[in-house]
């Protein structure tokens, strides 16, 4: 606190974990050095992006690079492109990145990047223009055995491109050094569907080792972007029943259900338009669009799975949440509930899914495009869906055995939190320690 006084996004991240390691530190002392280490990244790259925009004007963000733990395997954890980005959102995010990846169980270190970038409004030249400018620096810092870089907010498969064109031109390596690329020139089968897709099987693990069943389900679905699309494609694929999406501006209802058809033209909507969720309702006046509101306030669901950005759902929805008669809460963006919205739920009995083991299947998919770069040769759809899928089997055993291990009992709707902290934490404690702990 006292180092970073201003980096309230971080700070909140690492409070969160600590809380969670209290027993794990009191049986293992010879942990605490490691913590210590642990919440100070080994680098912090931060950079000028200049870039000319279509009227020839000089424009200038800021670029950042956290590399912040490499115990495990290289550098891995996605861009952010959004004007909200601080030095203390991408290191809250690769704090967590760290203990996700450990949980992943592939050979991937924690990192973040991003910039305070906003492309809402740029025309794809502006686009193109700042990814060449942003990987202009970054190239000297990443590479397929350093640092693997993926999407995030605002990044995804039109600016993968951009960039990996860039780092091309300026190494002249065709080499595995982003995941979420194209499939024609070494992306994965299921990437883009991975951290959604993830979710929902990470949730129906949870269910059926409470003897319950997604099936018919009543799910708040909040975000509109890649997380929220395949979170609510998996949710009909099993039969639940995703009720709402949303964006930063508002959300769109749809009491019945979204279906196929709803959801194809929700995907036209963000993937091809890039257009406001509002425009849903044009199409499909089945559904009711509430501007300057968030999907917590809608009555009657049974799962709420907040796929948009930090801390959207505050004390005060998570309290309308279980007003409302939610009992399952599934992360899919970072970090979305506060503190004191986590306290809420359990406080209630909610079942707490938290993001770091509920969202993993991303960077679990794109350990898996790394795989394939480095073979060669590409995965069936089957053999990525089928490790996709004991990926987050294995994520929710190893977490309920780790927090069983230190005397929760697996009712507690908190087993699933502390479980995950505790387990990504040993892990790359082990390592540490036998590294050296440097
Ligand atoms: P996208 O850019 O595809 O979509 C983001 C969505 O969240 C959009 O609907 C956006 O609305 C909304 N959103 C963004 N910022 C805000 C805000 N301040 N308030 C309200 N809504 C907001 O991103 P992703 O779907 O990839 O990422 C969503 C979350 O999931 C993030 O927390 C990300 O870190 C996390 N995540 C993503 C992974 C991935 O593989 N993509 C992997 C693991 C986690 P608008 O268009 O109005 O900005």
């Amino acid at each position: 606190r006292a180092r970073d006084p201003h980096q309230a996004e971080f700070l909140q991240a690492v409070e969160e974990v600590l809380r969670s390691l209290t027993p794990v530190l009191d049986k293992h002392p010879e942990y605490l050095p490691v913590v210590e280490r642990l919440v100070e990244p080994e680098r912090v790259v931060q950079f000028r992006v200049a870039w000319l925009d279509d009227a020839g004007v000089q424009q200038v963000n800021r670029g950042f690079r956290v590399q912040f733990n490499q115990a495990l395997g290289p550098y891995k954890g996605g861009l952010r492109f959004h004007p909200s980005v601080t030095l203390s959102i991408i290191k809250f995010l690769g704090f967590e990145q760290i203990l996700k990846n450990s949980l992943t169980t592939l050979a991937m270190g924690g990192a973040k990047g991003g910039s305070d970038f906003d492309p809402r409004g740029k025309s794809d030249n502006e686009v193109m223009k700042f990814c060449q400018s942003f990987m202009t620096e970054l190239f000297r810092h990443i590479g397929p055995d350093t640092d693997v870089p993926a999407g995030d907010i605002n990044v995804g498969g039109r600016e993968i491109g951009f960039l990996f064109g860039q780092y091309k031109r300026l190494t002249v390596h065709y080499e595995g050094v982003l995941t979420g690329k194209a499939l024609q020139w070494g992306g994965s089968l299921l990437r883009p569907e991975a951290t959604g897709y993830g979710l929902v099987y990470y949730a129906q693990e949870v269910l059926r080792g409470m003897g319950k069943d997604l099936k018919g389900m009543r799910c708040l679905v909040s975000g509109s972007g890649n997380v929220a699309q395949y979170t609510v494609e998996k949710l009909l694929h099993l039969g639940a029943l995703p009720v709402t999406l949303s964006d930063s501006s508002g959300y769109i209802y749809e009491k019945d259900g979204f279906t196929p058809d709803r959801l194809q033209h929700v995907l036209d909507l963000k993937q091809k338009k890039r257009a406001r969720i509002s425009e849903y309702t044009k199409k499909f006046n089945t559904a009711v669009y509430v501007d300057g509101a968030k999907p917590w306030a809608v009555d009657s669901a049974v799962v709420a799975f907040p796929c948009a950005t930090q801390n959207e759902v505050t004390e005060a929805d998570a309290q309308r949440l279980v007003d409302a008669g939610v009992k399952y809460v599934f992360e899919g963006a970072n970090m979305p509930s506060t503190a004191e919205a986590i306290a809420v739920y359990l406080r209630a009995g909610v079942v707490y899914g938290p993001a770091k083991a509920a969202n993993a299947g991303g960077v679990a998919v794109s350990g898996l495009e790394m795989a394939q770069n480095s073979q060669r040769f590409p995965w069936s759809k089957e053999e990525v869906d089928d490790k996709l899928q004991g990926i987050m089997r294995s994520i929710y055993t190893e977490s309920m055995a780790a927090a069983q291990e230190y005397g929760m009992a697996a009712t507690d709707p908190g087993a699933l939190q502390a479980g995950a902290n505790i387990a990504g934490f040993v892990k790359v404690a082990e390592a540490m320690l036998s590294q050296g702990c440097v």
